[in-house]
């Protein structure tokens, strides 16, 4: 009887080091497989699996002097950009020093559409940022800060990464505003939204948590974080899990806060080693669309209400969307409003209507389904509900940033800059 094929971490540490080992994307394992390329256990040692999309448990723990010692005794209350955090765990009584935790949804005084997760990422990008405390006393303090003044600046997950998500829609007569989308969702079934990444998602690669566990070292914004355990709501069925990183390591571009029609909501990108270490998890890691369950749920409850699969979001439908200026000019006259640019949850596309800011572009599509001219190329197609075609008006997943955080991890790892770390722990995901 034939050996059973294994490899550990250490294994394929040894063969990065010495130039022999294959490191593929998830990307590019399911397009081989779909182009009739057999991948054998051989073939390949670590794929490169990743995630970008809302994860709104989402905070980060900032500490940094503020102050001289004793103007003040305690910080009562604290403001960044105008988004209140709270002030603590520790005092640190008199000596100037804040400690903040700051949710990634909590939204500014100053501007509605602002909240945490603009915060972070303007953070990362280096800009000043407003920090007013209100002290104990009375006092109001302001000053401003960057990321390279703060010597914590530790973002955690506590429910990131889900193996991915649902899509919803709105049975009801009225729209519904939800942080699932950025306008009310239609009443009426008019339109649905889905969350999650599909075939290239980290936990669709390794569903048995075999090779992700505790103290696994995985990019969080492009910066190196650790995998804490399960996070909040993880169940057999949905696991997903929980994460630390410093944010001084972050890329601004895979980040930010995205606008919802319910508040602010937060986009974060994982990136995430999976050793091919036997025959079971090169299985899984094979997993394409066309065979993961996408459960259409009713936005009220999230009862569900049928079953489409991840194909359905990204198989055959546009990746990236185009603007087209000349078109936009001729038609304007015939709409004063302009829905993509109130709709836009990363201000990728504004009123000026110049065109689609690459950078900042979320590539959820809801400028080309919006526009009242057909300026926009590009289609995010739709699922039946019921025996009704629905067409998805948003997707709040970014596989475009996603992939790219997965590449940036893969020619990490050959290069010799990232190192696969054996966890601590296996996680428990719930029952
Ligand atoms: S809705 Fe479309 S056509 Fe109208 S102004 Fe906006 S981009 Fe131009
Ligand atoms: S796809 Fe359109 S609406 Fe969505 S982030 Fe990009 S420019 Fe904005």
């Amino acid at each position: 009887m034939a050996a059973r094929k294994r490899r550990s971490i250490p294994e394929i540490n040894r063969r990065l080091a010495d130039g022999e080992a294959v490191v593929m994307t998830a990307a590019d394992i399911c397009d081989d497989l779909r182009s009739g390329r057999r991948v054998r256990f051989e073939d390949v040692d670590v794929v490169t699996a990743s995630t970008c999309g809302l994860m709104s448990g989402t905070y980060a723990v900032l500490s940094f002097p503020f102050s001289e010692p004793d103007r003040f005794v305690k910080a009562k209350r604290i403001f960044f950009n105008g988004v209140e955090a709270d002030p603590g765990p520790c005092p640190n009584e008199r000596i100037g020093v804040v400690d903040a935790i700051v949710h990634g949804t909590r939204r500014s005084s100053r501007d509605p559409d602002y909240g945490g997760g603009h915060l972070f990422q303007d953070l990362v990008a280096g800009k000043p940022v407003v920090v007013q405390v209100v002290t104990d006393g009375g006092n109001t303090l302001q000053s401003e800060i960057t990321l390279d003044r703060i010597p914590h600046a530790v973002l955690h997950g506590s429910r990131h990464a889900f193996r991915n998500y649902v899509g919803f829609v709105n049975p009801g007569p009225e729209p519904m505003p939800t942080i699932f989308c950025s306008q009310p969702l239609p009443g009426a079934m008019a339109g649905a939204t889905a969350c999650g990444c599909g075939e290239i998602n980290p936990i669709q690669k390794d569903p048995e948590l075999r090779t992700i566990g505790i103290g696994t070292r995985i990019l969080l914004n492009g910066g190196t974080g650790y995998v804490t355990g399960s996070g909040t709501r993880s169940s057999r069925n949905r696991p997903c899990l929980s994460v630390v990183a410093d944010m001084h390591g972050m890329r601004p571009d895979l980040m930010g806060g995205f606008r919802t029609s319910a508040g602010p909501e937060v986009i974060q990108t994982w990136a995430v080693p999976i050793p091919i270490l036997d025959s079971d998890v090169l299985k899984t890691v094979k997993t394409l669309d066309e065979e993961i369950p996408l459960v259409i749920t009713n936005i009220h409850g999230r009862s569900p209400l049928s079953e489409a699969t991840y194909a359905d979001l990204w198989f055959g439908t546009s990746r990236h969307f185009g603007f087209d200026r000349r078109r936009c000019e001729t038609v304007r006259g015939g709409c004063p409003d302009c829905p993509p640019a109130l709709l836009c949850p990363s201000g990728a596309f504004t009123e000026e209507r110049v065109g689609i800011e690459a950078r900042s572009c979320y590539h959820c599509g809801i400028c080309a389904v919006s526009c009242h001219g057909g300026c926009f190329t590009g289609d995010i197609g739709g699922v039946f509900v019921e025996e009704t075609f629905v067409p998805f008006v948003q997707r709040l997943s970014d596989r475009v940033s996603a992939e790219a955080a997965a590449r940036d991890l893969k020619t990490r790892i050959l290069a010799g800059r990232f190192r696969l770390s054996q966890p601590v722990g296996r996680i428990d995901p719930g029952s």
